[in-house]
């Protein structure tokens, strides 16, 4: 029984492993195998996108593919067991990867948007990457505390809690994908460029690896901010069933998106919102302070009329112990002296 026991174990254990392997494979297949069905493609009439569900069936669909620019087929029956889908015309050798196909959407889509809302910006991360370096800056939350002549407890910065950059969405003037950007020595392909009212803004999807260090170490030297937007999360959840509204409503959310580099400028913009919060929540809690260091002096007078006290009862206490060892002699000495008279 044991050994059966031990023998379906193991069974159930290679099982597993294999069910892992194989949805593991697929997985990364499906991402960089060629990508031949797809739920989104373009009209043939006028370049915009087309979603599955809403072009006819078959050869009529008059989609293709963005990649090879071979003829779709769109299978998107009611009968149909599969979900819709747009495929290529059998044999085809277009070698359009999963990865590629969500890039290629996700910058049609940015170049819809009117306006992109930013992520926000803890002060930790700002103050432990960059501005406890910069003395200057140090200086200048230093002297706002001396302004508001704060007690010392109350100066450790980091003890602070700020989101920067709420001012949000911000107007895209411009969205360009194809742009090459360079300085002196380098040059670098951002997959999406944003001319943003009040600055540059380079965005990065992925799915399965963020900017390498070297793209990052040009993106530093070329000094613009950068955005990474996750898309392996969304391909997780959706795999090929979705919709352009899916995927534009995943690209609005702040939790895909992720910092990656933040320009000079842009960093000094925040640091003077961050001086502005600063300043507002001191002058707004300037009086709690004072309530503190009131409380300060009170807890401070009380503790000293309590030792007072504490003296006071440790005298009495002396005392009472001097007056009960007199007390006791008396009375032994009135025993005494009527033990005397009986005597005589
Ligand atoms: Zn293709």
């Amino acid at each position: 029984m044991c050994r059966e026991l031990y023998i379906n174990n193991k069974t159930f254990f290679k099982y597993s492993l294999f069910e892992i392997l194989i949805s593991f494979l697929s997985f990364f297949k499906s991402i960089r195998m060629p990508c031949r069905e797809y739920p989104i493609a373009l009209k043939k009439e006028n370049n915009q996108l087309a979603e599955i569900q809403n072009v006819p069936n078959g050869k009529a669909c008059n989609c293709y593919c963005f990649y090879c620019k071979g003829d779709l087929i769109a299978v998107n029956k009611e009968e149909n067991k599969v979900t819709d889908h747009f495929k290529h015309y059998p044999g085809s050798n277009c070698t359009l990867s999963f990865e590629t196909y969500l890039h290629w959407l996700t910058k049609k889509i940015f170049e819809r948007f009117d306006f992109i809302k930013l992520p926000s910006i803890t002060f930790k991360d700002l103050y432990v990457k960059y501005w406890c370096f910069e003395s200057e800056k140090t200086k200048k939350i230093k002297d706002l505390f001396s302004k508001y002549n704060l007690p010392e407890e109350f100066r450790d910065i980091i003890q602070y809690e700020f989101d920067l950059n709420v001012l949000n969405p911000f107007k895209i003037e411009l969205c360009t994908t194809e742009k090459r950007l360079k300085n002196e020595e380098e040059q670098i392909q951002p997959d999406i460029l944003l001319k943003l009212d009040s600055m540059d803004l380079l965005v990065e999807p992925y799915v399965t690896s963020k900017v390498d260090a070297r793209k990052l170490a040009k993106i530093k030297e070329i000094d613009i901010s950068t955005l990474a937007i996750d898309l392996n999360t969304f391909r997780k959840e959706n795999r090929l069933e979705f919709t352009e509204e899916d995927l534009t409503n995943y690209l609005l959310l702040d939790s895909c998106k992720e910092w990656l580099y933040l320009s000079k400028s842009f960093r000094e913009e925040l640091f003077n919102e961050f001086m502005c919060l600063l300043d507002k929540r001191l002058n707004e809690r300037i009086s709690m302070v004072q309530d503190y260091a009131n409380h300060a002096a009170d807890i401070e007078k009380n503790g000293n009329e309590m030792k007072s006290t504490q003296d006071t009862i440790e005298q009495l206490e002396r005392k009472i112990r001097s007056l009960e060892s007199v007390n006791s002699d008396l009375a032994s000495k009135r025993r005494l002296c009527i033990r005397s008279i009986y005597s005589y």
